[in-house]
């Protein structure tokens, strides 16, 4: 069998660099065909060395001579620049995207990818949770599969292997509940960023482990399996799980339950993605029944959790009242990343311009794009304020 060549977008990101760990524990599978990053020049040039890849892009352009100059020995082709990530995904030299960005800005790269037929192991929630109908759409057009690596996802993918046409009454995606998990407002209001960054369970990059201490992240997973799944809201249901073993379940119209389980390591979706439908021998710790354990579960807070209610509440709304609620949350994890709100405000800046944006139902590609900078600059000015 031929190897399978991987271009990750985001390679030196929690999701990019262990999916590089899973190419070197594999090399008779995966080649690393392409690798991205947006600042981490340092990362990047190492990682082109070890993996020597075609081609490499470094979004940040103060940072382009620097990996040339590293590079230049090799044949690795440097790029950079945001139009960059979108021309190289338009590269016929690979033969899976996995989809390891950040943000709205993974939108446009991985869009390219479906264009042009790429398979993808889709990491970037925020691209569904933006434009979902439309990449789903084409990926439908293209029969592409997008294979997803978020972990309540790939559990529910993997539940639904074997099941056909059969029916989904619903689906539970399970939430660790983050590191404030039983906490009220008024211990909130005084949370800082450093415990804030800390998440029981799971080490990931600093805006989903955010977005996972305020139930944003569950919300955003909610929208992408509404999209991946082709579910209803009220299909819908979460769970919180403060043990991360059952990953998420599926409840069929005979009322049976599938669940996917297993210690919580992103690696495993990360490889079940890259070599579906194959699974891969590996020796990672298992999950030990016969170790006291309990599984615990319990309704989420969303009084409490405001987040999570907005997100539900734009899920409801559809058009582009998600695209609004991911742009505005992008803005307001990043001031509260930098100290410029508190923790209950970045609530706030998601509310008021979720009340503010124009709701356009069945907005094309263009009025996304649109939507997302308008709904940037208002929760910006918010901030500002
Ligand atoms: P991260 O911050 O660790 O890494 C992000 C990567 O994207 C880096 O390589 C960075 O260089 C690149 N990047 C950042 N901004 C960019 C920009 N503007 N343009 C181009 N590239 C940019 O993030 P992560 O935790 O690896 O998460 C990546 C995605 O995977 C997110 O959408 C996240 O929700 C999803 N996800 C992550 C985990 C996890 O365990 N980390 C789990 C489930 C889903
Ligand atoms: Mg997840």
């Amino acid at each position: 069998m031929s190897k399978k060549r991987i271009a990750i977008f985001g390679s030196t990101g929690s999701i990019g660099t262990q999916a590089l760990d899973v190419i070197a524990a594999n090399p008779d599978l995966f080649t690393a065909e392409i690798l991205t990053a947006q600042t981490n020049d340092s990362l990047l040039i190492k990682q082109a060395i070890q993996f020597n890849p075609s081609t490499v892009v470094i979004g940040d352009e103060k940072k382009y001579l620097i990996v040339k100059e590293a590079l230049a020995h090799t044949d690795i082709k440097v790029f950079s620049g945001e139009r960059a990530l979108e021309e190289v995904a338009s590269l016929d030299a690979y033969d899976m995207m996995l989809a390891g960005i950040v943000g709205y800005a993974g939108l446009k790269p991985t869009l390219r990818a479906i264009e042009i037929g790429k398979p993808i192991a889709l990491a970037n929630k925020e691209t569904l949770v933006v434009a979902g109908d439309i990449i789903m759409r084409k990926a439908m057009e293209k029969r592409i599969p997008i294979i997803p690596v978020d972990s309540e996802h790939s559990a529910i993918f993997q539940c639904l292997v074997g099941e056909g046409r059969n029916k989904i009454e619903k689906i539970i995606l399970t939430a660790s509940g983050g590191p404030f998990f039983g906490k009220k407002p008024n211990f909130l209001v005084n949370v800082k960023k450093d415990h804030a960054l800390q998440h029981p369970n799971w080490s990931m990059g600093a805006k989903i482990t955010i977005d996972s201490a305020t139930l944003m992240n569950k919300g955003l997973e909610m929208i992408e399996a509404k999209w991946l799944f082709n579910l209803s809201y009220d299909q819908i249901q979460v769970l919180v799980h403060p043990q991360s073993i059952i990953h998420s379940m599926v409840q069929f119209e005979d009322g049976s339950l599938k669940a996917q389980m297993g210690l919580p390591d992103m690696k495993l979706p990360i490889q079940y993605a890259m070599a579906f439908p194959q699974r891969i021998a590996n020796q990672f710790p298992r999950y030990d029944f016969k170790k006291p354990n309990t599984l615990s579960f319990e309704e989420p807070d969303t009084k409490t959790f405001r987040n999570l209610a907005l997100a539900m509440e734009a899920m409801r709304l559809g058009g582009n009242m998600p695209c609004i609620l991911n742009a505005a949350n992008e803005i307001a994890v990043y001031a509260f990343l930098r100290n410029r709100i508190g923790f209950l405000d970045m609530t706030e800046v998601v509310e008021q311009t979720m009340a503010r944006i124009s709701f356009i139902e069945s907005p094309g590609l263009e009025e996304y794009f649109e939507t997302d900078g308008e709904a940037r600059n208002f929760a910006a000015s918010l901030i500002h304020m």
